[in-house]
């Protein structure tokens, strides 16, 4: 273990300049409960073993909802040899959580953070500016140079198909009015059989791009992007940021395809264009989760290939908290050997996490189940949930709770 507790780690962007060709770096989210932090650790160290990233990410929950889980994910990170990156949000929660954040950092010898601002969590609608000054990735940029100077080394987020704040459906006969760029990142999604299109204009793009030199400005020293599917946004992005003047690495977030079902929910929230035929590939294995990863790897595979050609300094892995893809990624890649077929042995991936603080299926969240509309009381291990069944009643009143197994029920 060549990371010491207590010792800095060192900054990941000169890490970066110490590494002519492309690397690997992991995503990994808090799950919710402490089985499921069990095996993330696990996993965690499995996968640093199998694939030697240069760092791992930790995501932070909204409003600071897994502060204590992602600082104990970070430091495990550090114990097992590797550098952590740190994801912190800012609003939606006490300006010093922020401050003991980036303290206790200090303390631990973390030297990475992603600086972002944050959705609202569930329920809250809005995100909120904190009381006290944050209300963007941007103030949080400046907040740490002000107080910590060059102490940290700071990411940001970028958005190749721009922030799904700034994406707006289009009205009919608008599509016809889209330039050639604003056709590559134009996405469609159906909702309720009814095909919606939505853009982000290139008069928006453009306030989104002067908005990322401001926070690059601001002390940023790379750019980890929101996942997307077509190589040929990533490049567009890539050239208008140096147009722009934002000078620094732009890292590919890869999405890892794991599931049908998880894919369209996630990518239909982040308003992400799904080109066709990868939607048609989707389909045709849309009963088979096997086919699903298999293909994920090798979709994955030739995305990262053309990602690297164009000059990407890594490839950053969402890994959802799963090992199949991203192994069958990099074995494709030629960067590991024979890894998936060791992991089928292990079947490692059998055990799936329910993300703290994620979008899907919290405490409180309405669902649609077999028995008709609940509201999920309690989260189990392996994404299992007691639900109070809305409609039901016990002949003296009472509630029904039923215990139902991931998968059978869906939050709307
Ligand atoms: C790589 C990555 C990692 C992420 N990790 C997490 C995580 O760990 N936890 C989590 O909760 N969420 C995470 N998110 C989601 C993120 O918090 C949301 O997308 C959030 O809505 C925006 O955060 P941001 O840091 O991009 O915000 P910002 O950079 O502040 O920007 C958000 C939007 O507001 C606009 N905007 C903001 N301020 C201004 C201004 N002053 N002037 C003009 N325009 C402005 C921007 O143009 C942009 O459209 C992540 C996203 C990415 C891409």
């Amino acid at each position: 273990m060549s990371n010491i507790i207590g010792t800095k780690d060192e900054k990941i962007i000169d890490l970066m300049q110490s590494h002519p060709t492309a690397f690997t770096s992991l995503e990994f989210y808090p799950p919710r409960t402490t089985e499921g932090v069990q095996n993330l650790r696990s996993r965690i160290l499995r996968m640093k073993e199998n694939t030697s990233p240069v760092f791992m990410d930790v995501t932070w929950g909204a409003g600071g909802s897994t502060s204590e889980t992602t600082m104990d994910l970070v430091r495990y990170i550090k114990e097992c040899g590797c550098v952590a990156n740190m994801h912190l949000t800012c609003t939606n929660m006490d300006p010093d959580l922020v401050k003991s954040a980036l303290s206790d950092c200090r303390k631990y010898g973390i030297t990475n953070i992603v600086a972002l601002r944050g959705d609202a969590p569930e329920g809250e609608g809005e995100w909120k500016a904190s009381e006290g000054g944050f209300s963007c990735a941007l103030d949080l940029v400046k907040f740490i140079r002000l107080e910590y100077g060059n102490e940290f080394g700071i990411s940001i987020a970028g958005y190749p198909e721009g922030h799904p704040n700034a994406i707006t459906i289009l009205s009919p006969g608008e599509e016809e009015t889209l330039s050639e760029k604003e056709l590559l990142r134009v996405s469609s999604s159906e909702k309720d059989g009814v095909v919606q299109k939505c853009v982000c204009r290139d008069e928006d793009y453009k306030k989104e791009m002067i908005y990322l030199k401001e926070k690059y400005d601001a002390g940023a020293d790379f750019i980890i992007t929101q996942m997307f599917f077509d190589t040929d946004v990533f490049k567009n992005f890539c050239d208008d940021c140096v147009a722009y003047g934002i000078n620094c690495p732009v890292v590919p977030g890869i999405m890892c395809i794991n599931n049908f079902g998880g894919f369209f929910r996630m990518t239909g929230f982040c308003k992400t264009r799904v080109p066709e035929e990868l939607k048609q590939e989707m389909i045709k294995r849309k009963h088979s989760e096997a086919e699903i990863k298999k293909f994920g790897a090798e979709f994955g595979t030739a995305m990262c290939m053309r990602l690297v050609s164009q000059g990407a300094p890594c490839v950053h892995f969402y890994t959802l908290n799963l090992e199949k893809v991203v192994y069958g990624i990099l074995d494709g890649l030629g960067w590991t050997k024979e890894l998936s077929s060791k992991l089928e042995a292990l079947d490692a991936d059998a055990n799936t996490m329910q993300a703290k603080g994620s979008a899907w299926a919290r405490v409180g969240d309405e669902v649609q189940s077999m028995f008709g509309k609940g509201i999920v009381m309690e989260m189990r291990p392996e994404g299992a949930a007691f639900i109070k069944i809305s409609n039901w009643k016990l002949a003296n009143g009472g509630e029904v709770k039923a215990y139902l197994k991931a998968g059978t029920f869906k939050k709307i």
